[in-house]
């Protein structure tokens, strides 16, 4: 069972952003995409989800063997697909509680009882160490930069993905902030989940361990390896990979 990402040619605005981008991603592993900004993270993550912004020119996107190229935002997410926003939409007037269970229910044919829902929720909530007040706030509406990645996190607790990709979940978090929300995420890993986290920082891959690590640069990947990638880059930045991708 895997995510297949097959030789994706991307282009936004008329202009080609991502060039041929080849990725497996396994079910019950863990994959760190890294790379400077602007080398088409983000592009890569709206494309799985298909944000109709971006421009699939050549290539495919297979789910578990399912070629899902040309289906809606929707029709990914019932096929357990999820994508957690870099900058998370406020929604005023409509409460947590109230856009978790639609979006749940909008996953399955059958319909969940309110109060069970809210049962599950203060579950989750607990885990990810969020006030119950939580609940019956408007989704974003005045959140801190953690208290919205944290509310990413419990969105994809509650609908229970099969393939996640989580874009720089880490941006904006204070150390507290980062390790409960990668302590949420570790809580949600196990053997029907695959992830790809996605970061600008090796800092969060401290708390999260990556099997492999991608690296993206102007929408290609240029290096994958394991951790010692991450020990590279700390101590030499991204240029060191772009002279030896243009070296070889
Ligand atoms: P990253 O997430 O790695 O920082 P992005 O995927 O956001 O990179 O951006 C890659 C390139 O694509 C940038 O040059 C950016 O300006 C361009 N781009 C991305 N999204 C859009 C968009 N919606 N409209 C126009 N240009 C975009
Ligand atoms: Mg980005």
């Amino acid at each position: 069972m895997s995510l297949e990402i097959k030789d994706l040619h991307v282009s936004v605005d008329g202009e080609l952003i991502l060039k041929g981008i080849s990725l497996s991603v396994e079910k019950g592993k863990v994959y760190a995409l890294m790379g400077p900004n602007g080398s088409g993270k983000s592009t890569l993550a709206n494309v799985l989800m298909g944000n109709p912004k971006y421009k699939i020119e050549s290539g495919s996107i297979f789910l578990d063997g399912k070629d899902i190229t040309k289906l809606k935002p929707h029709e990914r997410a019932r096929l357990g697909l999820f994508l957690s926003f870099q900058y998370p939409n406020e929604i005023s007037g409509v409460t947590i509680s109230n856009f978790l269970r639609t979006a749940l229910n909008s996953k399955s044919d059958k319909k969940i009882a309110v109060l069970e829902f809210h049962k599950i929720l203060k579950e989750k909530m607990g885990l990810l160490k969020m006030d119950k007040s939580f609940m019956t706030r408007y989704l974003n509406d005045g959140f801190s930069g953690g208290e919205k990645k944290r509310t990413e996190i419990l969105q994809m607790s509650i609908l229970e993905p099969n393939y996640a990709i989580l874009d720089e979940t880490d941006s904006g978090l204070d150390v507290d902030a980062l390790k409960v929300v990668s302590e949420g995420i570790n809580q949600l890993l196990g053997p029907t989940l695959g992830v790809i986290i996605i970061t600008h920082y090796q800092k969060i891959l401290n708390y999260i361990k990556p099997d492999k690590i991608f690296i993206l640069m102007d929408g290609k990947i240029v290096a994958s390896g394991e951790k010692d990638i991450i020990n590279d880059l700390e101590e030499k930045g991204y240029d060191w990979i772009k002279e030896e991708a243009s070296a070889s």
